[in-house]
Formats: structure tokens, C-alpha cells, sequence
């Protein structure tokens, strides 16, 4: 049975899914959003047991391919040096997000211009500056004002969390040096705050946090976005989304949790899947008028697709660290943000503080490491090293490149027999660079900062959680797959708002300036109600 169309049906239900229902539901409009996954309960989240190092490798694990529920869907990432992570259920990436929450720069929109590389972006940080500043508000943001990297009034909502003893150690080794260090924006509580209450460290934030001082969107936007009359369908996923002879959007065709299949009939589609599932559902949505797949008449739906390449740098002190209880990103660093051509790369990386170890992370990495040896001297070793690690994680900007892409697997389906994404992806050589220099700056952090010995990796292989450039935004049809105010090109009615839109990856975790780009495209379409499709 075909029910009535909606006015707005919305696909995903993650970070920015949640953002764009909770502003569009004050216009009264019908909404529906559609999620492949269910609500978690935090009850069943890891940290509420003591097992909870072990679940990440199991049902809690970053990778879909290895949990493997019936949320997720599989990737096939072999042809890639980076592995794809994320979480497919409400509030999406951000129930496993590690929160750290920096905005983009505002050199971040114009690297075309600076540095005549990749593309400017249509819109400013100015542009986006109201719809930060009330998505802070929404996710609830800790830090302090007056970063000097960023441009003065942005104000975090709450005081900034505790550096605790491994960012007071991190932060000795940057003034050793004179480098930049601020206390990091991060999306977790530091006092009681929107009825949830501070963080008390539990510390397995990447596992979902059971206590809720961790601001993922299900437990942010979507109580509200409810509440004003949006309705959320979970264990519900889109197969393809259905265009009438006109090429405008009509739905979508899904199937729910017993495998029904069913049609909605929609005015406006929102697509909000991140840079993996959203040009998925495109490509798989192919008909006479798009034989390409959707929204595709640029060819440029799944290319262009940027991960942050990452490398780690670990350090082993002589002093308990305290690194395993509490958030990661105390600190974070943008000595190496905006392009110095003398560093041999072009755009630049942040280091962000990661905290210590749980007793199965540290044996496990001690036993990969040939730091902890089976038989005599096994206990001693851990000892030495359980609770006295703690690192800096290098997060560096990867230019789009076309090549780096999202295809249909040709075997690989899901378990509703929807083909599954193929990811191929190659680090490029400016990429490389940038990862050599971090490896080399951050080893001189730790050892300023009394390490006794570092470790490295680069990159780190499990890294690919910021999903982005697969549909990007533009002003030009031909070289863009939406518009300025994420409208597609192609298909009027039909809307991206996830990180498949950005045109580039900046040197910074990607969710503040993915929401409050779902947020400001939600104004837009707000503003022009009665012209939308004009
Ligand atoms: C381990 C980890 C750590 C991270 N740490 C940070 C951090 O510290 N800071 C930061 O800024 N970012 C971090 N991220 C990334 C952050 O979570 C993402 O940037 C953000 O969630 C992306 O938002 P999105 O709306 O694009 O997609 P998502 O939040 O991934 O939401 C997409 C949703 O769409 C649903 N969906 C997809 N296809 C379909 C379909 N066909 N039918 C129905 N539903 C569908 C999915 O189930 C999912 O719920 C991290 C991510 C992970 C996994």
C-alpha cells in the first residue's frame, strides 16, 4: 500500500540527518526521516562492562565489516590503504564519535585561492557562522574563547574539560618548543548541561557514551526534532530513491525490519546517508532519465572522496598519565595549519592529543610492538607501559582527487541484496609529505615533553571516519553535484546535507562544519518555502 506523500522525507538519521529534522520540523511541514539502523540504549552500550576493550573488536567495533548487524551494510575498502569506520543507526558517526569538535578555518573555503589548489567553496565561514554557533548550542560544546587560530566570538557553551595529567604533559612538551596548543572544542560536557550531566571519564567515548555527557544526536537533535512533530522511522532502509518523467524526485522505494518492501511518495527528498552511503543510494538509483545514477549528470557522484589521512605518535613516560579515564583531544595544536611552502606540502595538519590506553589496548599494542614479551618479564612490561602512554594524533588535509572514489561493488550486496559500495583510494604524495612532517614534529612534542620512548604509525590503517567530497557543492553544474544551498543540480526536489558535499577536507574533524552546513542549507530551503524548486 502506498501511503500519502510527505512534505519532506529525510534519509539518515546521523549527524546531519538530526540537524536538518530538528530546524525544518518549526515549519509544521510532514516529515518522515527513514534509518537503516535502530535507537541505541546506552545500556547495552561497552562501557557499562568490564569487557568493554574487548567489544570494540566485536559489536562495538569501528569497521562495519566487522560487527556486521543488520544496521550495517558491507564495504569493500581492500583497494584502499585506509579502512572506512562508522555507526549505522540514530544519531549515526556520532554515537562512536570521539566528539572533538574544531571548526573548519576560514582559509578552509578558499584553498583554491591561497594556494591554487583543489576548489574555493560557494559559501564562506561567515555564511556559516549563526549555524555553528547554534549548532554549539544544540550538541553542547566545551572549550574556551580565544583560540588564537580562529577568528574572535566563537565561544564555546560550557568551560573547557580538564587538560588532565596527559594534556598537561603534552601541553609542557608544545611550550618547551613555543608551538601553539588551546584546549580543544570538544562536544562533551563539562558541567551539567541540557539536562545531561558532566562527564565522569568513563573514558570508551569511540564505544558510545553510556552516561550521556557525549553530545551525539540521539540524544541531542532528535528528542527535540520529536517532539515538534518529526517522525522517525528506524530499521528502515532506502533502496533507491524514484524520479517521475519530469526528473524530479517523487520517494523513495524501502524495506523495513522484516524486509517489506515499500513506497513513499515524498515532495522533497533529504539525503543525509555521509560520504559513503549517500553516493551509494545515488549510483543504486538508476533509471531511463539518469542511466548513470542520480543527481549525476556532472559524472562526479562518488568521486573525490577524502578520508584525513592520520598518523599516530605515541609516547612512554615514567609517570602514570591517568590517559585511559576520560575523553580524547584535551589539547589540540595548529602550529602546521596554513601552507608554509617551505615544508615541501601544500595546506597543513592539527595535532590533537589522544589520551592513554585501557589494560587490553596497552597489552595488545605492547604484544604488536615487541614491547611486551610472552614468558619472564611479561607483567613487568605491561606495567611499565599500562598507564604511561599517551600520543598525538595528526590529522592532515587530503585534497580531493578524482580518482579516489565510491563505485557499486559488483558482487557485494547488503543483506537486503542492495548492492554494496566499493571504496578505491590512494594517498597522494602531498598527503605523504605532510604525514612524514607530522611524524617527525610530533616525536619532537613527546620528547620535549620527558617521553622516554616514541612510537609511530602513519597511517594509522582504521582511520577512515571523516567521510567526505563524494557529491560536492558548487556553483557550476558541471563541476559540482548540488548547488550552493545543497540543492542538486539535476533533480529540483532533492537535497544533500551530509559530508559528501564538501569541496574539501580542511585540517580538522569534520562534524561542526558538516551540521552547521545542514543547518544553514535548512535555512535556505526555509527562506525559499514557496519557491524551492524554482
Ligand atoms: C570512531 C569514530 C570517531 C569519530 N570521531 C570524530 C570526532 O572526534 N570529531 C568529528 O568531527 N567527527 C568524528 N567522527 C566522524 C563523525 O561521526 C561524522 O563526521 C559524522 O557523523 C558524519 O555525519 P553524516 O550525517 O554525514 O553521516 P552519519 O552520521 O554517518 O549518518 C548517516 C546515517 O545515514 C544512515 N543511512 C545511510 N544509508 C542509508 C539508507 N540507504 N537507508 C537508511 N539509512 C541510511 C546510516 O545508517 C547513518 O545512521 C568520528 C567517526 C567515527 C566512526
Amino acid at each position: 500500500m502506498t501511503e500519502q506523500p510527505v512534505d519532506v522525507l529525510i534519509i539518515g538519521a546521523g549527524a546531519s540527518g538530526a540537524a536538518v529534522a530538528w530546524s525544518l520540523a518549526e515549519t509544521r511541514m510532514r516529515i518522515v526521516c527513514l534509518e537503516q539502523g535502530g535507537m541505541p540504549n546506552p545500556s547495552d552500550f561497552p562501557a557499562t562492562g568490564r569487557d568493554w576493550e574487548a567489544r570494540r573488536s566485536g559489536d562495538f567495533s569501528i569497521s562495519p565489516n566487522v560487527r556486521k548487524l543488520p544496521a550495517d551494510y558491507p564495504v569493500n575498502d581492500d583497494d584502499s590503504p585506509i579502512k572506512v569506520a562508522n555507526f549505522n543507526g540514530v544519531g549515526g558517526s556520532t554515537v562512536l564519535y570521539a566528539a572533538h569538535f574544531p571548526r573548519f578555518h576560514p582559509s578552509d573555503f578558499k584553498v583554491r585561492t591561497l594556494d591554487g589548489v583543489a576548489d574555493d567553496w560557494p559559501l564562506d565561514y561567515d555564511a556559516l557562522e549563526p549555524f555553528f554557533a547554534e549548532n554549539d548550542r544544540m550538541m553542547g560544546v566545551s572549550g574556551l574563547a580565544g583560540d588564537p587560530a580562529y577568528p574572535s566570538g566563537k565561544a564555546p557553551v560550557m568551560p573547557p574539560l580538564p587538560l588532565g595529567k596527559a594534556g598537561e604533559t603534552l601541553a609542557r612538551g608544545f611550550n618547551a618548543l613555543g608551538w601553539h596548543w588551546w584546549p580543544s572544542d570538544i562536544a562533551i560536557n563539562s558541567k551539567t548541561y541540557d539536562g545531561r550531566d558532566k562527564c565522569i571519564n568513563l573514558g570508551a567515548c569511540i564505544s558510545g557514551c553510556a552516561q550521556g555527557a557525549k553530545g551525539s544526536t540521539d540524544i541531542t537533535y532528535w528528542p527535540q526534532a520529536i517532539r515538534n512533530g518529526v517522525e522517525l522511522r528506524t530499521n528502515c532502509r532506502v533502496r533507491e530513491i524514484t524520479v517521475n518523467d519530469q526528473g524530479m524526485a517523487t520517494g523513495v522505494i524501502y524495506y523495513d525490519r522484516e524486509n517489506r518492501e515499500h513506497a513513499l511518495n515524498a515532495h522533497v527528498v533529504v539525503l543525509a546517508g555521509n560520504g559513503i552511503g549517500t553516493p551509494r543510494l545515488l549510483l543504486n538509483s538508476k533509471s531511463n532519465l539518469f542511466p548513470d545514477g542520480l543527481a549525476n549528470s556532472s559524472g562526479l557522484v562518488g568521486k573525490n572522496l577524502m578520508f584525513h589521512p592520520y598518523a599516530a605518535i605515541q609516547g612512554i613516560f615514567d609517570q602514570p598519565l591517568d590517559g585511559y579515564r576520560g575523553p580524547h583531544k584535551a589539547i589540540q595544536s595548529q602550529e602546521f595549519y596554513e601552507t608554509d611552502p617551505d615544508r615541501g606540502f601544500l595546506r597543513g595538519y592539527t595535532f590533537e592529543t589522544s589520551r592513554g590506553m585501557g589494560p587490553v589496548g596497552t597489552a595488545m599494542t605492547g604484544l604488536d610492538r615487541g614491547r611486551i614479551p610472552w614468558g619472564d618479564g611479561h607483567h613487568a612490561s605491561f606495567r611499565k607501559m599500562f598507564n604511561r602512554v599517551t600520543s598525538l594524533a595528526a590529522i592532515c588535509e587530503d585534497l580531493p582527487e578524482e580518482h579516489n572514489r565510491v563505485t557499486l561493488d559488483d558482487h557485494l550486496t547488503d543483506s537486503n541484496g542492495i548492492p554494496a559500495p566499493r571504496i578505491s583510494y590512494t594517498l597522494s604524495d602531498n598527503s605523504k609529505r605532510m604525514l612524514e612532517h607530522a611524524v617527525a614534529r610530533g616525536t619532537d612534542v613527546l620528547k620535549a615533553a620527558g617521553a622516554l620512548e616514541v612510537l609511530t604509525m602513519s597511517p594509522i590503517p582504521f582511520a577512515g571516519w571523516h567521510l567526505l567530497g563524494t557529491a560536492r557543492m558548487g556553483k557550476e553544474p558541471k563541476r559540482s553535484v548540488v548547488n550552493e544551498w545543497g540543492r542538486s543540480h539535476d533533480v529540483k526536489n532533492l537535497f544533500i546535507v551530509d559530508g559528501s558535499i564538501f569541496v574539501t577536507a580542511a585540517g580538522v574533524n569534520p562534524t561542526s562544519t558538516l551540521q552547521a552546513l545542514a543547518l544553514y542549507i535548512a535555512d535556505q530551503m526555509k527562506r525559499r518555502l514557496a519557491n524551492l524548486f524554482d
